[in-house]
């Protein structure tokens, strides 16, 4: 199997299997324990802290360890907002967030906290001045993500951080990194972002583990009590082994970062050119695509009779992002782009990742050629 789906999830680095593997075998303590085998955890907590800090170039009492990015955006959104004295009741963010930030601000909402849904433009890219001009006397929190993980689509988001910043410094910014971190660089300092959400599984690292970066000073409401682990931010016993494996996926993560920029920003282009090729494909092409996903749609179908095509010829692709696909609801982001309903329920998502090559994107453009020709006839259209 072709798997071209790497935005869902990406296979784990070898290396960090065997890093986990290794520190499941060696250590069984509990690193809040005080004796030996606790001790022996919590080092190995703190130096995969450091190793997070230093791969995002923050300090490393500002990382807070998580189940995955779906917390990590939970904690920014709601932590941000609840347990308030000041007044501050009102969010800004966009219609194309990613569910766990779009749905936190929704059941906000039943507590009194309003939120602004700055649209996106046509090809999908929000406006930093939209943005800005949602922004009011009582907003708490700015949340706009890096990299859309539908559509590729990279966000003005050190720009609005920035400017968001530069209008009052005490409104908190929040980026969901989860697609733009490894492929894109980003300087949180120089941003001013003050919370910021990565996962492992999307860069080579576990499933179920995800980080928030929690700048200094940033108050947040924890959203888990117990024992005051992480901070007091997030309680419960810390995951040490895929920790460190994350830790590990995380660093090459951002080492490989631009080399992996340009190796898939080719590879991309000759994706590109062979989407365009079809007649019956309608490329989504937004002003700064991520190197990593090509998106397109195939108007008149259903893009579950082209993912089990695609499928069948050996090719693993997603229709919207991995936490939607079962639904086969028009797709919320390509509806807030503008797209009629016939593309917005036929979207397909490629997503590129470090172990492909020249040769398995001819295979890929080999399968879609072939589901084209198809599929294409189905709906009396000629390539
Ligand atoms: N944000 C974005 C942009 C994502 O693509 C995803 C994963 N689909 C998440 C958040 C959630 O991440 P996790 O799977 O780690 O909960």
């Amino acid at each position: 199997m072709l798997n071209f789906d790497h935005a869902a999830s990406t296979p784990v680095h070898p290396d960090v299997i065997r890093t986990i593997a290794e520190v499941m075998e060696a250590h069984s303590g509990n690193p809040s324990s005080i004796h030996r085998g606790g001790e022996a955890a919590s080092k190995l907590l703190e130096r995969s802290r450091e190793v997070c800090a230093a791969a995002l170039g923050v300090k490393s009492g500002e990382i807070v360890f998580t189940s995955g990015a779906t917390e990590s955006n939970n904690l920014a959104v709601k932590g941000a907002l609840l347990g308030r004295t000041d007044g501050k009741v009102h969010i800004v963010t966009t219609q194309i967030e990613h569910s766990s930030v779009s749905e936190s601000c929704r059941q906000l909402e039943a507590f009194g906290i309003e939120t602004t849904y700055v649209p996106p433009e046509a090809d999908g890219t929000v406006s930093p001045d939209k943005v800005l001009a949602a922004v009011r006397e009582d907003t708490a929190l700015v949340s706009v993500m890096h990299v859309n993980n539908e559509t590729g689509a990279v966000q003005p988001a050190a720009e609005i951080a920035r400017r968001v910043k530069e209008r009052s410094s005490r409104i908190l910014t929040h980026v969901d990194g989860v697609q733009g971190f490894g492929r894109l660089a980003l300087d949180l300092n120089a941003a001013g972002i003050d919370l910021y959400s990565v996962s492992a599984h999307k860069i080579g690292g576990p499933r179920g583990v995800g980080l928030l970066f929690v700048r200094e000073g940033a108050k947040l409401f924890p959203l888990l009590s117990g024992g005051g682990q992480e901070g007091g931010l997030r309680a419960g016993t810390e995951n040490v082994a895929s920790i460190v494996g994350a830790a590990k996926a995380f660093r090459l993560a951002a080492e490989g970062q631009a080399e992996r920029f340009e190796k898939m920003k080719r590879l991309r282009e000759k994706l590109v050119r062979e989407v365009r090729r079809h007649e019956a494909l309608t490329l989504t092409e937004p002003e700064h695509p991520a190197p990593h996903i090509v998106h397109f749609t195939f108007p008149g179908l259903k893009s579950q009779v082209i993912l089990h095509t695609l499928e069948e010829l050996g090719v693993l692709v997603s229709a919207q992002s991995a936490c939607s696909a079962k639904t086969e609801k028009p797709s919320r982001v390509l509806s807030a782009m503008g797209r009629k309903r016939d593309h917005a329920t036929s979207g397909i998502r490629f997503s590129l990742g470090d172990e492909h090559t020249e040769e398995e994107i001819r295979l890929l453009s080999e399968a879609l050629e072939r589901t084209v020709d198809r599929l294409a006839p189905i709906e009396g259209r000629k390539r």
